[in-house]
């Protein structure tokens, strides 16, 4: 299936503290690269919980909201602007999601199940994960979230396998087929995520040479079940929406002949 990347659900600000650039120039470069759907979903911010360098902390809240929604206006004529969030789902944040959306401080999450929640801490990053049995709690963990049907898609399901050193194993395959199956029984879009490609390019893994994700048997996978893939850019400075890799990604939508989609209901 052809795909043409003219939008992005998955875009950073410097709130998180891994990202640069002003809100600005995100929307001014996102329109630059021709894209006609931008939204922003920002690493959310957990009520006390401080992730330096990974998350901005829940005071920023009023100012995001503020920002994106003035360039929403300001650019209106020109740019679909949307606000958002990138969120794991943790059951003891399970109001607070709901209370965002249904007030409507934003308009939609992403689910991105970045970390393991234990006792008011994020613990353990999943994109580390070395062992059958993380994987596999990873795997259980993402579909609880997805189940919760507060997600408009998944981003980087394949997450797990960004260290992962054993290759696609039983426990890998297991995992691929259970969020595949998911996807399919509740409607939901998987994205093929560009970040690592950015920040990690080809590397070794166990005895594989390869992207840390897109994971490219999982994608084979989503093939198989014919799960709706949408592609994020996962922008983290405001040159990503120019970059020429992301040709990298229509390429992988077109091999794998993926069931693309470009738009989100929102
Ligand atoms: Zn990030
Ligand atoms: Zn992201």
């Amino acid at each position: 299936m052809s795909a043409t990347i003219d939008y992005c659900y998955h875009t950073h600000t410097y709130r998180c503290g891994h990202a640069v650039g002003r809100d600005e120039d995100y929307v001014i470069n996102a329109i630059k690269s021709g894209i006609k759907v931008l939204g922003f979903s920002d690493h959310i911010f957990y009520p006390g919980i401080k992730q330096y360098g990974s998350r901005g902390n829940y005071e920023e809240l009023e100012g995001y909201v503020n920002s994106i929604s003035d360039l929403k206006d300001q650019y209106a004529d020109k740019i679909l602007i949307h606000l958002g969030f990138e969120a794991e789902y943790y059951r003891d944040f399970d109001y607070y999601y709901k209370e965002l959306l249904r007030t409507g401080i934003v308009d939609y999450l992403i689910l991105a199940q970045h970390y393991r929640y234990e006792h008011g801490r994020l613990t353990h990053y999943y994109g580390h994960s070395r062992t059958q049995e993380d994987i596999r709690e990873y795997g259980r963990e993402l579909i609880k979230g997805m189940e919760t049907k507060l997600f408009k898609y998944v981003a980087h399901p394949d997450l797990f396998m960004a260290s992962y050193p054993y290759g696609f194993d039983e426990a890998a395959k297991e995992v691929s087929e259970a969020i595949c199956q998911a996807a399919i029984r509740l409607d939901m879009p998987l994205e093929l995520n560009m970040g690592a490609i950015r920040f990690a390019g080809q590397r070794l893994i166990g005895n594989e040479y390869r992207y840390m994700y897109p994971y490219i048997p999982f994608w084979e996978t989503a093939k198989r079940y014919g799960v709706k893939v949408i592609v994020g850019i996962d922008a983290h400075d405001p040159r990503d929406f120019l970059d020429s890799r992301i040709a990298i990604m229509t390429d992988l939508v077109e091999k794998l002949d993926l069931k693309h989609i470009n738009r989100l209901d929102i």
